[in-house]
Formats: structure tokens, sequence, C-alpha cells
């Protein structure tokens, strides 16, 4: 019997790999077709234990390789493709994304790692202006919205069973200082046409009002300028946010200061800006931060990384004097151009703040002035224009934590959305769409990748936890390279774990528990991974008896 499109039932389904507000990605899946819209990594929360990012799941994409059509790019924010690389090197996926967003993307290409890739990626441009693209059962065309970084790209998605607006990250910003305007009229004209579902962003959905627009801040740095013609400056923003850097440039040039970039990530973003077109400004407004210090420091401003006093960053060595080529000098003044409490670093910022003070400087920050900052991601009014607009029959909030996506349920409800047409989704999450209804999927088990320099296996974290909390316990046997005969005492070696002076006892008890394990195999030791395990596990367990503690555990032989 031949099966035609009618014997089998086809869903649209949603797939939520991402978690809340960074590490963004969604599947888009339909019969033989999938997408991807967004690759971006995550940032440990809590005590990191050294892992520097965390990549998405990628599972399912690759199990189901054979349908992956494209992946696509809402905006240049590390969270929503920075990632991207690590699928390449498992997947040849067509990447399709704005001149930035892949600007971005090449350079991480430089890395060692991924240095394969530079020639084996196909980009694909798409922003507001290319046509839409047909990838199997998807169309995929893009419009302007605002954000913190320019290009960023709202993304409308026509499906057999529908359209799908995917909002990721976005504002409403009627006079942006180097964008254009949120297309409203495209939405409306999808939301006339009718839509089927919009994922949108959530994460000012608490916050009243509009959020404003960055020309708001267009008197800012003139002001400061004037403020304080004398003193040295530096400014440290968000290195993504070039229309902010476009500000502090404007003005560092009209008040005869030369603007020195610190830190790799302003340098590159200012390189690339200004080779799109983004930052119309010639060499001769910048000076290499290798001539800083011969200069009067009135004459140049610093334009310096680590807003979110990133242990390492620019800005956290020069705080604490240890930048090689950068001295803040007393009253020198740190102005903070930055989202005043970004999620999970505060603690940071404020030690970056301290140290700064501590070296006779000053901080001008969001709580003394507050035209510093405009944030990137819509308030409520701005989100519930754009739901009034589209008209969606369902809603999915992202790039939220739950509270935030749990609000903007209760937000829309007040414009008259029904909860059941509201999906609040945790990573996992599936949505099915069919005959213009949808429901809950069966969830998929998520497990991310983490990343210190290279993938990281879980085992490993698992191991810096314990070294960090209840520190090592380490048994050393000396053994015989001829006979394998234990030869001599055990030793027990322990860093961070309990104070050996006052903890006789127990390394006693620990050193009789591993003789007599040795001696149940004739004190000869052939199959040392055996004996090890042995050793290993049952000292954790007598240890976690004794003391409560998990100590990492490590039994080595010697040959003597
Ligand atoms: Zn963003």
């Amino acid at each position: 019997m031949k099966f035609t499109k009618t014997d089998k039932k086809q869903v649209l389904k949603f797939i939520a790999i991402g978690d809340s507000v960074t590490k963004n990605l969604t599947i888009y899946e339909y019969g033989e077709d999938i997408i991807a819209v967004d690759f971006g990594i995550g940032f440990p929360e809590g005590d990191d234990h050294g892992v520097d990012y965390i990549v998405p799941d990628m599972t399912y994409l690759l199990e189901n390789s054979h349908k992956v059509k494209g992946l696509f790019i809402s905006h240049a924010h590390a969270d929503h493709f920075a990632a991207v690389p690590h699928l390449l090197q498992q997947l040849n996926v067509p990447i399709y994304a704005n001149r930035l967003t892949q600007e971005y993307i090449k350079l991480q290409f430089n890395e060692k790692q991924f240095k394969n890739l530079k020639n084996e990626t196909q980009f694909h441009l798409f922003n507001a202006s290319t046509e839409p693209i047909q990838l199997g059962a998807f169309k995929v065309s893009a419009f302007n919205v605002n954000h913190s970084v320019p290009g960023s790209l709202g993304i409308a998605i026509d499906t057999p069973e529908g359209t799908v607006l995917h909002l990721a990250d976005y504002k409403i910003d009627e006079s942006p200082v180097i964008d254009s305007v949120i297309d409203l009229k495209k939405i409306e004209e999808y939301g006339n046409k009718g839509v089927l579902c919009m994922a949108s962003d959530c994460l000012g959905s608490k916050t009243p009002g509009f959020v404003g627009t960055e020309s708001s801040l267009n008197e800012t740095f003139p002001d400061l300028f004037r403020q304080f013609p004398n003193e040295q400056l530096f400014i440290t923003t968000i290195s993504s946010n070039i229309s902010r850097m476009h500000q502090i440039i404007g003005a560092a040039i009209d008040a005869g200061r030369k603007v020195v970039p610190v830190g790799r990530s302003i340098d590159q973003s200012i390189k690339i800006a200004r080779s799109l077109g983004y930052l119309p400004y010639g060499e001769d407004a910048f000076l290499d931060v290798k001539k800083a210090f011969e200069k009067n420091q009135k004459d140049i401003v610093y334009m310096i990384a680590g807003c979110f006093g990133q242990q390492g960053s620019s800005l956290s060595r020069v705080s604490t004097g240890e930048h090689a080529r950068v001295t803040l000098n007393p009253g020198g003044i740190v102005i903070f151009s930055s989202e005043p409490n970004p999620p999970g670093v505060d603690v940071d910022v404020e030690v970056v703040i301290d140290n700064v003070i501590l070296r006779g400087g000053e901080v001008i920050d969001h709580r003394d002035r507050d035209d510093l900052h405009v944030s990137g991601h819509g308030h409520k009014d701005d989100l519930l224009k754009v739901a009034s607009l589209a008209k969606p029959k369902y809603f999915i909030p992202i790039g939220g934590s739950i509270n935030h996506i749990h609000s903007y349920t209760k937000m829309v409800e007040k414009i008259g959305v029904k909860q059941h047409q509201v999906f609040e989704l945790l990573e996992g999450d599936v949505v099915e769409f069919s005959d213009g209804d949808a429901r809950k999927g069966k969830r998929l088990e998520i497990n991310d990748i983490l990343i210190d320099g290279k993938s990281l296996d879980p085992i490993v974290v698992k191991d810096r936890e314990k070294l960090a909390t209840d520190g090592l316990f380490a048994v050393i046997v000396p053994v015989s390279s001829e006979t394998r005969k234990v030869m001599g005492k055990v030793d027990v070696v322990t860093r961070g774990f309990v104070y050996v002076k006052e903890s006789k006892e127990l390394m006693g008890k620990s050193k009789d528990l591993v003789n007599k394990i040795l001696n149940k195999s004739g004190n000869t030791v052939t199959d040392w991974s055996n004996v090890k395990h042995k050793i290993e596990k049952d000292l954790q367990k007598f240890l976690k008896k004794e003391t409560g503690r998990h100590p990492l555990v490590m039994a080595h032989s010697i040959f003597v």
C-alpha cells in the first residue's frame, strides 16, 4: 500500500531545548524537516567549578541530522549564537544570519579547535531585506526588531500548520541610535493574516511601561565629559552594544578625547562594527592601548571590557593594579554604562567597584544617575503592544526565568488571552500543533554540555565540586615493582578535608581499613584497578559515616 501525506497526520513540533534566559535553542519540526532558531551559550549558575560556559544539548539535532535543513540566528548576542561552532563540529548545517552575527561567529573560527570550520561552513545572508527562504515544509523570513545589538531580527516561519512568529530578545525603540525601527506594521500584517503561535521575549514582563529608547542616552556622555574635563576616564559597557559605543565615541571626539579600546571583546567589536559601517569613525578617533600611558590622560578615554566584573577581564585587572598596560590613577573615574543588576554576576561587579575605590578611584553607576543604561528587552507595554498586533492563537514566552514566563501569562490574560493559550515551558518541553490546536508533547531529557576550554565530562565537574567543598583524601600504597607485593606502610594524605593533627584516630582507622583490603588480596596487588576501586569505594563510605563529608578519595600505588 502506498502512503500518501494524509495517511499519516503530521504535526508541527516546537521543542524548547535551551533553558530560561541564556543558552537559547528552539527546534521546529514538521515531518521530515527540522529547522533550529539560535544556538547560544549559557553560563554556569552559582559555584561553577571551572566551567566556562554551557552548550545546549544537541542530541536531538544529531539523532535527526538527516532532517536538519538550517539554523537561523536571531541576533548577535553570545547566548544566541556562540555555541554554533560546537554544533558545526558535529553537523555541517547551513547558517542563516545577518552580517554582524556572521562576523562574530567567524571570529570564533580563529580558535584552534574550530579552525577547520573556516572553509566548511555555509553562511547565508538572512535579514529583513532577504527573500523568504524555503526549507522543506518551512518558509522563513525576517523582519526588524529593536534590541541592544543592531540588526536584531524577528523570524516568521510559515508552516503547513500556520505561521509562527519567533521573537527572541526585542523591544520597541521609536528612535534607535544606529538601527531601524521595529517593523510593527509587518507584525500587524501577520496578525491580520492569522498567527498560529508567537514565541516572545518575556524578560521585561514584570516591569511596567515601555522600556524607552536608546537615544535617551544621547546627552549622557557629552554631559559626563563636560563634568570631568581633566579627569582620567574609563567607560565600561558590554562589547556587543554597538549603539552605546557609537554614543561614547561621538561624545569623546566632541570633547577632544581619543578612544582607547581595552580588552579583546571591545577591540574586536569596534573592528567589526567599523568594517560593517555601524561606527562611522576613522582611525584617528582611536588610540592604541600601548600608547595610552604616554598621553595626557585628559586627552583620552578608555573604553574598557568587563562591565559585569568578570574575573580576568580588563577592568577587573585594572581595578587590582594587575593590568600590564593600563593604570588607574588616583581620582580616575570608572563609569558603568551597563545592566544595573546582571543576574548571577552582581557580586562580581561589587568586587570590582570596591577594588577601584581602594585604589583611589571613583565609580559612577546606575545608583548615581539613571541615564547610564537602557535595557534591550521590552517592558510590559512593549510586549503587550506586539502581542496585540500579532494576535496569535497561542503564546510561548521565551528568554526569561520561570518567574518572567509566568508573569507574561498573567500579563496577556489581562488582554483577554485564556490560560490554555499560553504554554509555560521548561527545557526539553515540546508543544505539538495540529489542525489549529496545540498540546504539550512528550518531554525530552536534556543534558547540557559543559565547557572549560574543551568539552567537560560531568564526572570532572562532580570531582571539582567534591574538591571544593570537602577536599581531597589520598591513599598511597607502596608496591614492589618486581613482585607486586605491598612493601612498607600505607600512607594517607589529605587536603582541605580535616585538620590531620586533630584527626589522628580517623587517619589510623582509615589506614586499618585499607590494610584490611590489602590483606584480603594476600598483600599482593596483581590487579591494581580492582583493589583501587575497592579502597576508594569503602573509604568513601567510611569517611561519610565518620565525618558526614564527601571528600574526593584517590588511591595510588607507587613502585618501590
Ligand atoms: Zn539578546
